[in-house]
């Protein structure tokens, strides 16, 4: 059976105005009031960034090179770098003046729940 290859899944959320957001992991706080990033994320956060500016990530996790290849994502290349598992991504939209869209990105690991399988 080949390996399964992890591709991202998409969540769009429309937000009214300022936020804070959560791992849909573990819990753990990753933005304060949508635009600030956490101190110390979790492990399961990859990447933060908004529509106003796509090639400077608010947050990049070491294992996502920040150079990216022709025509390719941090969507992409986060896929390609973190197979085996889950990979999610929220795309919180705000209307409206403002009409920015942030990108917030989690990986949850196989092995982190082969504990759990095992029932
Ligand atoms: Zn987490």
């Amino acid at each position: 059976m080949p390996k399964r290859r992890t591709v991202m899944t998409t969540v769009s959320v429309c937000t009214q105005g300022s936020i804070p957001f959560f791992c849909p992991f573990c819990g753990a706080k990753a933005l304060t009031k949508m635009d600030t990033v956490v101190r110390r994320p979790c492990e399961h956060l990859v990447y933060i960034s908004c529509s106003e500016t796509p090639s400077e990530p608010w947050y990049l996790d070491s294992r996502i090179p920040s150079e990216l290849g022709d025509d390719e994502s941090y969507e992409d290349a986060i896929d390609r770098e973190l197979r085996g598992g889950a990979n999610l991504m929220f795309i919180l939209h705000n209307p409206p003046p403002a009409g920015i869209e942030i990108w917030v990105a989690f990986h949850l690991d196989d092995a982190a729940g082969a504990d759990d399988d095992a029932d």
